[in-house]
């Protein structure tokens, strides 16, 4: 694997990237099994790390955000990757134009998290369209663990006009079902313990749905539910799958974000799906 630290130095290599797996660091196994969607021998593969700060709405979310390079480059070593590219952020501004903000899809930023995370998907859309532009990439992948995020990257690709195939990759949990996360690495021993009740809630709100309960009557259960556990619910929203409206005529998925101590997480679930 070359690692890049200069993006002079990775454009000057005029590299053919098959595929773009853009991440912030402290690798885990749900990172990794993004690098295990491209199948066979060497493709072009290229990982980047980038915490991007303007993307946090808070700057101690920032600074405590873990950073494990080492370990990453290791990790990345082991695996089917060809280019690691590690910029800094006035190489990337260098390099690239910023998203021009009047386009920005607010039907879709403002909604969920971005309605606690005000300007977050706006940030996340400038760097990975600035990634775009260097990189180039004809195929990006992106997990379904950030499921909002995911159909902001489809926004971008179409409002830019960008000829990149955006590839899914499934959600990835540790054995208690708790969505694999860098922030998990946060968590005091009790608020890990408690973790997990995040995935029961998300598969007892599917089976709600499932019984038929009305779509209101989950949400004030799922709020509920937490009413008596140490942890705090910003939001439990079921929505739309492919457009994450408040609609409930097609497939559906429940989403959630909430806080354990200052641990803030995500996650969703399919409820209703007719094309899998
Ligand atoms: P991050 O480093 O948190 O920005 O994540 C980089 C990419 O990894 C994003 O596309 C995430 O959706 C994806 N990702 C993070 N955690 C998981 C997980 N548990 N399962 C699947 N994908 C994940």
């Amino acid at each position: 694997m070359k690692i890049f630290y200069s993006i002079d130095e990775f454009l000057k290599n005029q590299l053919q990237i098959e595929y773009f797996i853009p991440t912030m660091g402290n690798l885990h196994d749900g990172h990794l099994s993004l690098i295990n969607q491209v199948k066979g021998p060497s493709k072009g593969t290229c990982v980047s790390i980038y915490v991007n700060e303007a993307q946090f709405t808070n700057q101690e979310d920032f600074d405590n955000y873990p950073k494990t390079l080492n370990d990453d480059i290791e990790k990345l070593n082991s695996l089917n990757v060809d280019y690691l590219l590690i910029p800094e952020k006035y190489d990337i501004e260098k390099h690239s134009q910023s998203f021009d903000t009047s386009k920005e899809p607010k039907h879709i930023t403002t909604e969920l998290c971005g309605k606690f995370r005000i300007g977050h998907f706006l940030a996340v859309m400038d760097v990975v369209d600035r990634f775009f532009q260097i990189v180039k990439p004809r195929n990006a992948i992106f997990g379904e663990k950030d499921y909002q995020q995911l159909l902001v990257i489809q926004e971008l690709i179409k409002i830019c006009n960008y000829d990149i195939n955006l590839v899914r990759s499934p959600i990835i949990r540790n054995n208690e079902g708790l969505a694999l996360s860098s922030r998990n690495n946060l968590l005091s021993n009790e608020e890990r313990s408690y973790a997990a009740e995040i995935y029961k809630s998300l598969k007892y709100a599917k089976n709600l749905y499932d019984d038929k309960v009305k779509i209101d009557d989950i949400t004030e259960q799922i709020n509920k539910y937490f009413d008596e556990l140490p942890m705090k619910i910003e939001y439990f929203s079921i929505r739309d799958l492919k457009t994450l409206q408040p609609r409930y005529d097609d497939d559906l998925i429940a989403l959630i974000a909430v806080y354990l101590g200052k641990v803030r997480l995500i996650d969703n679930i399919i409820i209703k799906s007719t094309s899998k």
